[in-house]
């Protein structure tokens, strides 16, 4: 098969090099100067198998309808799906509906209404943009003054320009996190390995939210039940209440998930994989993701994904000023004695072409190194390895990721049910539809 996978980061270099090991040919669009098959063309002008979408705004904006519209086969969701993750009131709108369960909220245009809801509930306070903000765009505080404030720059625009015109306002929960991302077919869906990614900027949880530091899978508090709750009671009532509303839900539901004392809540679903969580849950696919991703687009889901019991650890390295203002055009050193170090991938994602042809930063997060090793520590221990042989001025990178898991009691999960089987009425029926 020829794939076109769509998008220009770190994703993208992951999807590409999983898709690589069973496709005819991967081109990646606009893909990047470090992305082997990069080109210019537009996914529209491309003739390919099969399309997959990686990040959320062509979603979105509508970039699989078209594609379609055009007789392709593509893995990703109508711009109808992608509201998911376009709108966050719409998305709790979708939740309430499907019965599953997330975070007390009120979504508000206004200031005066928003402030007395915000006033209303205990710390910490939550303020999200309604619409899309690069990961960046939630407000976590216990302090009441700064989500006032907060409040009232996303609704005027001067934060989040229209994205945050509406706001989402939440009661805050506590509890680890973790990321399961499902293939969906329309109708039923299959887990992948879970992942746990590290949104903060700064070590210990610190500073400010950035699209992700880090991640590791597999994790040790996801059982194998976990997964399936999470299957059970929010990817398959999430995909029925989407039918029921006419809509046919093809490409990744991701859930961020938050297990409080009351149980597993949805923070926010993204229609698409997660950037790093792919970095860290693809590496570890030992069985055939085109077929996977395919059959999926065709509405056929019936290969069950086999996880490698290995464990994948990925560090981001960003740049000077990352989140805010990153500064780009600085030479990477040390790229090839970091790609030397054993188990290590480099996915690029924020390069560009520097003088004399090699890569310099041209983005906030830069660069993925990615370690795969028997345990989570070995591989934390050659991914830092590899970090540190890489160097640019300003280059920052957060030193704990994967830390805590590495201390964590091993659990049977480990290694995430080397299999994981479809489910929802597809596999009750044979994905015969
Ligand atoms: P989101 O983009 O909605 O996942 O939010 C980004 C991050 O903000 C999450 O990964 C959580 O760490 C945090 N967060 C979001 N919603 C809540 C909530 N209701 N309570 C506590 N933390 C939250």
């Amino acid at each position: 098969m020829k794939i076109c996978v769509v998008g220009a980061g770190g994703r993208e270099h992951a999807l590409a090099v999983a898709l690589g090991r069973t496709a005819e040919q991967v081109m990646v669009t606009p893909g990047n100067p470090g992305i082997l098959g990069s080109v210019a063309a537009g996914p529209e002008e491309i003739d390919a198998d099969l399309f997959v979408i990686g990040p959320e705004t062509p979603l979105v904006d509508g970039l699989a309808d078209r594609l379609r519209a055009g007789g392709r086969l593509v893995f990703g969701p109508g711009a109808d799906g992608a509201r998911l993750e376009g709108s966050k009131r719409w998305m709790k709108e979708v939740l309430d509906e499907a019965g599953v369960p997330t975070a007390r909220h009120g979504a508000f245009t206004e200031a005066g209404p928003a402030l007395s809801f915000l006033r209303s509930l205990p710390p910490p306070w939550v303020v999200k943009t309604d619409g899309l903000a690069a990961g960046k765009g939630v407000l976590v505080t216990t302090d009441l003054a700064e989500a006032e404030a907060d409040v009232v720059a996303k609704l005027s625009g001067a934060s989040f320009g229209d994205a945050g015109r509406t706001v989402v306002i939440e009661e805050g929960l506590s509890g680890p996190e973790l990321s399961v991302l499902a293939v969906c077919d329309g109708v039923g869906a299959v887990a992948l390995a879970p992942a746990q990614d590290f949104k903060r900027q700064a070590d210990g949880d610190l500073g400010s939210n950035t699209g992700g530091m880090g991640a590791y899978s597999p994790v040790p508090i996801a059982a194998p039940e976990l997964v399936d709750t999470v299957l059970e009671g929010a990817v398959l009532p999430t995909l029925a209440a989407l039918r029921r509303r006419g809509i046919d839900y093809r490409g990744v539901l991701y859930a961020g998930i938050m297990l409080t004392a009351d149980g597993p809540k949805v923070l926010e679903f993204n229609v698409r994989f997660g950037d790093p969580e792919a970095q860290v849950v693809l590496p570890r696919l030992d069985s055939d993701l085109v077929a996977l991703l395919a059959e999926a687009a065709a509405g056929r889901l019936h290969s069950e994904p086999v996880f490698s019991p290995q464990a994948a650890v990925t560090v981001v390295c960003a740049s000077e000023g990352y989140p805010a203002s990153p500064r780009i055009g600085d030479r990477i050193e040390g790229l090839e004695a970091a790609a030397a170090v054993e188990g290590v991938t480099i996915y690029c994602a924020g390069v560009a072409k520097g003088a004399g042809g090699v890569l310099a930063t041209g983005g906030g997060r830069v660069l993925d190194v990615t370690a795969l090793a028997p345990t989570v520590a070995e591989a934390r221990d050659r991914a830092y390895a590899a970090v540190t042989r890489l160097s640019w001025p300003g280059m920052q990178y957060r030193t704990d990721i994967a830390l805590d898991a590495t201390t964590a009691a091993p659990n049977a999960l480990l290694a995430l049910g080397e299999r994981q089987k479809p489910r929802g009425a597809g596999a009750r029926t044979g994905w015969d539809r």
